[in-house]
C-alpha cells in the first residue's frame, strides 16, 4: 500500500512568532513538496493561534505536543483536547520520552490519553503515539520487548476502525537531541517489527499507519533514513527549529 510521507516537526519549549512565519512562508512557498507529503508543525500551544494565521486551506497542518485526558476542569498548566482543537490542531503527540521521563506518562496515562483523543468529537484528531527504548535498554536486548509493551499498552483499547486516525513514531530515547542517530538498517529492524505487530493485531488496517523515525534526524542523514521501506516519514525536533534544514528533510521524503 502506498502511504503519503509524513514529517512532523515538534518545536517542543522553543519557538516564535517570528519563527512561525518564517517556517511558514518557507513551507508554502514550495507547493510541490506540501502536495507529495504531508507536513505538520507542532509548535508550544500558545504559539498555534499564531500558526493558524499562516497556514490557508490546510496546506500545512497543525498538531498539539500533548494533550490532558480530561476534556476540562481543575488542572493547572495542562491543555486539553477541545482547546487544542479549537486552535487548529489536528494531529496530537502522545508518549513522547520528555513527557514519559519527566512529566509522569506513565504506559497506562499514555493510554488513557490515546482513548479520549480517538474519543474526541467524532474522531477529529489524529495521535502521533511515540515508543522508543533506552540505551541500557538497547545494550540488554530488550528493545522489541519494551516497543511491544508501549504498543500493546497504548492501543489495547483501539479497534481497527480507529487505526486509520493512529500514527507510530518510533524514536529511540537515546537518540532523542543527542546528534546519536539510529542507522538506517536499527530503525528500519525496529519499524518492520512495528509493522508486524500491527499486523498481527489489526490485519489489513494495519498497512494504512504511517511509521516515522525520530531521534537526531538532519538534513544529511534523512535520505538513507527515508529510503527504508518501513519508513514513511519523520518526526524532527532541533532540526525544525531551521527552516532550510526542516524543507531540506521534507523534501528528503518526497
Ligand atoms: C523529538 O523531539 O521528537 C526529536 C526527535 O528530537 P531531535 O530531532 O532533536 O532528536
Amino acid at each position: 500500500m502506498q502511504r503519503q510521507p509524513l514529517v512532523i516537526a515538534n518545536w517542543k519549549m522553543n519557538g516564535s512568532r517570528q519563527l512561525t512565519s518564517q517556517l511558514a512562508q518557507a513551507l508554502r512557498a514550495d507547493t510541490g513538496l506540501l502536495n507529495d507529503v504531508t507536513v505538520v508543525v507542532c509548535p508550544p500551544a500558545v504559539l498555534l493561534p499564531a500558526w493558524q494565521q499562516e497556514v490557508f486551506y490546510d496546506d500545512v497542518h497543525l498538531g498539539a505536543q500533548d494533550t490532558n485526558e480530561n476534556s476540562a476542569g481543575a488542572h493547572t498548566g495542562e491543555h486539553s483536547l477541545p482547546l487544542v482543537s479549537e486552535a487548529g490542531a489536528e494531529y496530537v503527540l502522545v508518549g513522547h520520552s520528555e513527557r514519559r521521563q519527566a512529566y509522569g506518562d506513565s504506559d497506562q496515562r499514555v493510554q488513557a490519553k490515546v482513548d479520549s483523543i480517538l474519543a474526541f468529537a467524532g474522531q477529529k484528531l489524529k495521535v502521533v503515539l511515540c515508543v522508543g527504548e533506552q540505551e541500557h535498554e538497547r545494550d540488554s536486548g530488550d528493545t522489541v520487548k519494551v516497543i511491544e509493551r508501549q504498543l500493546a499498552t497504548a492501543l489495547a483499547n483501539v479497534s481497527a476502525g480507529q487505526l486509520a486516525h493512529v500514527v507510530v513514531a518510533y524514536e529511540p530515547v537515546w537518540a532523542i537531541g543527542t546528534g546519536k542517530t539510529a542507522s538506517p538498517e536499527q530503525a528500519q529492524d525496529v519499524h518492520a517489527f512495528i509493522r508486524n505487530w500491527l499486523q498481527q493485531q489489526y490485519d489489513a488496517a494495519a498497512e494504512t499507519v504511517p511509521l516515522l523515525y525520530g531521534g537526531s534526524v538532519k538534513a544529511d542523514n534523512a535520505p538513507a533514513l527515508f529510503a527504508e521501506s518501513d519508513i514513511d516519514g519523520g518526526l524532527i525536533g532541533g532540526a525544525s527549529l531551521e527552516p532550510e534544514a526542516f524543507l531540506a528533510i521534507c523534501r528528503a521524503a518526497q
